[in-house]
């Protein structure tokens, strides 16, 4: 059995706590590998690396540690092939999503790669007589992230681009569902020139999340999963004074209007809702026709796209989506259907007791549509994180604008339209992060950041971009005077104002 390893002072380390977890073949249904949960000394371990590496890794200027980035992005694309084959043989989504998994990831080690711009501080000369005022950004020192399962290359890279860039150390503890690919992001820092021990990874689980918000030695935590632990750990680390930002669970809804085009709607809500088997927190798990006509002509068109979708073993071209990440997550979608069923939303399509020929024990899942949705069904309310489509029909706008802004998540939301004024308004009033319109899948570019609202993110700063340098950095101000030898001392027992 392939025994995972942490990744500690620059190279594999086999685990030593006695505690280890299965790490399955989504297509086959098989365990493949084991990881390692690490102990607290094994993290303690990391940590002290990680404390004497930092050191050093500051003190190294910003473009040099500019161009550890720009090798690194070079290697993540020369290794790309081999990257994609890991990924999806622990997460199941097909090849070109892991791709695009990776290249989400390398877009913000490009950002991470102005760093030396990002980090300049503001300057005043003659602030007051003879007083220069000047700012600047420094690293927090060790910093640690936390991620989940079905982003296993681009969210690590969300964390760890912006910080190391910074001068930080960090700590990484992946999903242990799918934590090859992040052991192999590791190795590849230091083959672009990162010193051991400025990136390291650690697995684990709940024990090893705590042990970490808990450690003297690290300052900020970076969490990116569901709602639930999301929160737990904001308040943990909260309360122990440390910064943190915690991104969680969605329920993203597509609102159709009457003068869309609706075929490519269509599209852009078939590839949103099933890609990734639904496995996305920005995936469009609710489409929301406006009107009775429009409701009509949508179902018609998603039922045909529907027949259309393929579903096949993640190394398999042609395939649409894989398989889901493991036997409980397929077990949990599959009893959300159970519940909407019995809630009295109407099953069009069941994708449930699907069966890929050969394949018989893997993970998969058939497409599944609901109509006649309703606000007050717990299956609206909840995220089911896998390839289940909802309707809910609304008779306005109103009344679907209201639909995103009253759920308890606020992640992402889109709204399909010819119509720029109610586009403007809809993007304006509703209360969710971040909005699509015509476009399904509103992931910010690298230099804008990510983050969604409510009991999606909790968090002051978001993630990447400008967002992403400030999270892991803390601005010093200096005011500054240098007078001249002998001048009038000038002190005051009064507070000094700019009068
Ligand atoms: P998860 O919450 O189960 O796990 C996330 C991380 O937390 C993992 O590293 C896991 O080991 C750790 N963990 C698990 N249980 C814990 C506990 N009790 N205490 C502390 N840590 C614990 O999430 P997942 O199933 O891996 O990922 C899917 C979820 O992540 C979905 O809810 C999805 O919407 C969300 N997600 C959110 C974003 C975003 O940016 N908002 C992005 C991707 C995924």
């Amino acid at each position: 059995m392939r025994q995972i390893e942490h990744f500690i002072a620059g190279k594999r380390v086999a685990g030593t706590s006695d505690r280890h977890g299965d790490v399955f073949d989504p297509n086959t249904g098989a365990v493949q590998a084991r990881v390692p949960l690490a102990s607290s000394a094994e993290l303690d371990r990391a940590v002290e690396d990680a404390t004497a590496a930092q050191r050093e890794w500051a003190a190294v200027n910003p473009q040099r540690r500019a161009r550890v980035m720009f090798e690194f992005k070079h290697l993540l694309e020369t290794n790309m092939d081999e990257l994609a084959e890991l990924l999806s043989s622990e997460h199941g989504k097909v090849l070109s999503d892991s791709r695009g998994d990776i290249l989400r990831g390398l877009e913000v080690i490009e950002f991470s790669c102005g760093i030396p711009h990002l980090l300049k501080g503001d300057y005043t000369q003659g602030a007051g007589p003879g007083i220069d005022v000047y700012s600047m950004r420094q690293p927090l020192g060790v910093v640690a992230g936390i991620t989940p399962f079905n982003f296993p290359a681009m969210i690590p890279m969300w964390m760890f681009g912006p910080a190391i860039a910074a001068g930080n150390a960090f700590i990484l503890k992946p999903s242990e569902r799918d934590p090859s690919v992040p052991v192999r992001l590791a190795e590849l820092m230091i083959q672009a020139g990162l010193p051991p021990g400025v990136l390291n990874v650690v697995h684990g689980d709940k024990d090893v999340v705590n042990a970490i918000i808990d450690h003297p030695a690290i300052s900020a935590i970076s969490f990116v999963g569901s709602s639930d632990i999301a929160q737990q750990v904001y308040a943990r680390g909260a309360a122990q004074g440390k910064r943190v930002q915690c991104m969680g669970g969605a329920k993203n809804h597509g609102i159709v209007l009457a003068d869309a085009d609706m075929d490519k709607a269509v599209t852009d809500i078939i590839g949103a809702a099933y890609g990734s088997a639904g496995e996305r927190c920005m995936a469009l798990p609710v489409v929301v026709p406006v009107g009775d006509d429009t409701a009509t002509a949508l179902r018609e068109k998603l039922l045909a796209a529907i027949a259309d979708l393929r579903i096949g073993v993640s190394t398999d071209p042609d395939a649409d989506y894989g398989p889901v990440v493991t036997a409980a997550h397929k077990a949990s979608i599959e009893r959300y259907i159970g519940l909407a069923v019995e809630e009295g939303a109407e099953l069009v399509v069941d994708g449930r007791g699907f069966a890929l020929p050969g394949h018989e024990d893997g993970f998969f899942l058939g497409p599944t549509l609901f109509d006649h949705v309703t606000a007050d069904m717990k299956t609206w309310h909840e995220e089911i994180f896998g390839p289940v489509l909802q309707i809910m029909r609304a008779d306005s706008l109103e009344e679907a604008l209201a639909l995103p802004s009253r759920h308890q998540y606020g992640n992402g939301v889109s709204i399909f339209t010819r119509n720029g004024s109610a586009a403007r308004e809809f993007a304006q009033r509703v209360e969710v992060g971040m909005v699509g319109i015509n476009v399904p899948i509103p992931v910010p570019v690298a230099y804008h950041s990510f983050g969604g609202w409510k009991r999606s993110g909790f968090a002051d700063l978001n993630q990447y971009g400008m967002d992403g340098v400030r999270f892991y950095t803390r601005t010093k101000v200096v005011t500054q005077r240098w007078p001249e030898a002998g001048a009038d001392a000038g002190g005051s027992f009064n507070i000094p104002t700019m009068q």
